[in-house]
């Protein structure tokens, strides 16, 4: 398989693996950076290939196009979300995550309703307008809970958005939640390659039944978030290429995406984290891919480097999402090592952040930050 860039046209071979392709040179790739904005989608080959032949230059060529994109489409502005990290006890074990069950060195906490409440009038007085709650799949917070929750947000801050990050549920407790009151739902799928997802997880989760959570809650309306971990163990450009593929089919209204970094207390502690670069690289190409995307620069990208969100940015994301978490249980939440801003108060977060984001030429905006299709989506 090879792009022959003097005229122009990509040529496929037969059942030519994409493992087994020549590396694209520079011109081959921002021909298809090109395409990719032009047509919005590219074989999965394709997108294996370009992703494959990261390097700085076509970086900088995707970052540029990326950036004007983003900014065609939601100006100088960037949202900001509050994030309430309310458990950190869950029933799965996946084999990345700091909070697995079976890791018997994490310290568990949950946080009660007047806690999280406590929370939210923090927030609101900081000026977020979307709080999300966020925690493991924690079967203490029953459905009828979490409804009840969303009903004392819904009527207290009827001008906020709530969103839920909550793991997997039947599609009938999707249905209470959302009409209790609930906006997004963010739920990373991970990887949407079958055989590495088998790799990152235990037998009794599965991709299948993941990915139907998620054209669950788009069915039901719910501005809905995917992701994937940028560098987890096994995965290869083919797999980042099945990522980019799911992402064209359900049309999400976020994606969330940051380096994989290891856990000390999971399987994978001797793994290598993911790179940053590769992660700038992914946010530009899902940019351009989908240029109305709310695109987090995530808390693990400011994790592997002291301007992480800054070049997040940079690279074309538009949403941070700031702990609102009390300070006393913020290092606890460690999905993986290392985890930055758990010592201070959200009101030093908040201008800490505010000032890293007018650094790069970008304003936090005081508003719910919905993806600009929420007006016809069902209510
Ligand atoms: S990744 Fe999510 S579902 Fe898996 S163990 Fe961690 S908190 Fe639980």
């Amino acid at each position: 398989m090879k792009a022959d860039a003097d005229s122009m046209t990509w040529k496929t071979g037969d059942n030519i693996g994409v493992s087994e392709c020549m590396r694209l040179t520079v011109k081959e790739g921002k021909w298809l950076i090109d395409r990719l904005e032009q047509e919005h989608e590219l074989s999965k080959a394709e997108m294996a290939a370009l992703i494959d032949a990261n390097c700085s230059e076509l970086r900088d060529y995707a970052r540029i196009k990326a950036r004007a994109i983003g900014d065609r489409q939601y100006g100088k502005n960037i949202y900001i979300r509050g994030l309430i990290e309310f458990t950190n006890y869950c029933k799965n074990d996946c084999y990345y995550c700091g909070i697995r069950c079976s890791n018997t060195k994490a310290d568990r906490y949950r946080l009660s309703k007047e806690d999280i409440m406590a929370c939210c009038r923090e927030g609101k007085k900081l000026g977020f307008r979307t709080f999300v709650l966020q925690g493991g799949e924690d079967p203490y917070y029953t459905e009828d809970y979490i409804v009840d929750l969303i009903r004392q947000i819904r009527t207290d801050y009827p001008d906020c958005a709530i969103t839920l990050s909550i793991g997997e549920r039947e599609r009938e407790s999707y249905e209470r939640f959302r009409k209790a009151g609930a906006d997004r739902y963010l739920l990373r799928h991970e990887t949407a390659a079958e055989s590495h997802y088998q790799k990152l997880h235990p037998q009794n989760l599965s991709l299948r039944h993941r990915k139907q959570c998620l054209w669950n809650l788009k069915d039901i309306g719910y501005q809905t978030g995917c992701g994937f971990m940028v560098g987890s163990p096994g995965q290869t450009a083919d797999h980042l290429a099945e990522d980019f593929q799911f992402i064209r089919e359900l049309q999400p209204e976020m994606v969330g995406i940051g380096p994989f970094i290891p856990h000390s207390d999971t399987p994978f502690a001797g793994e290598m984290q993911g790179s940053m670069e590769l992660v700038l690289y992914l946010l530009s190409l899902l940019r351009i891919q989908q240029p109305d995307l709310l695109l987090p620069a995530t808390t693990a990208l400011a994790t592997v480097h002291p301007r992480g969100r800054e070049l997040g940015i940079e690279a074309g994301a538009n949403v941070v999402m700031p702990n609102l978490s009390p300070v006393g249980v913020r290092d606890k939440y460690a999905l993986y090592d290392g985890k930055v801003c758990t010592g201070e108060e959200a009101a030093e977060c908040r201008s800490c952040l505010e000032r890293r984001i007018e650094s790069v030429g970008y304003r936090i905006v005081v508003n719910r930050g919905d993806h600009c299709s929420a007006k016809l989506m069902k209510s």
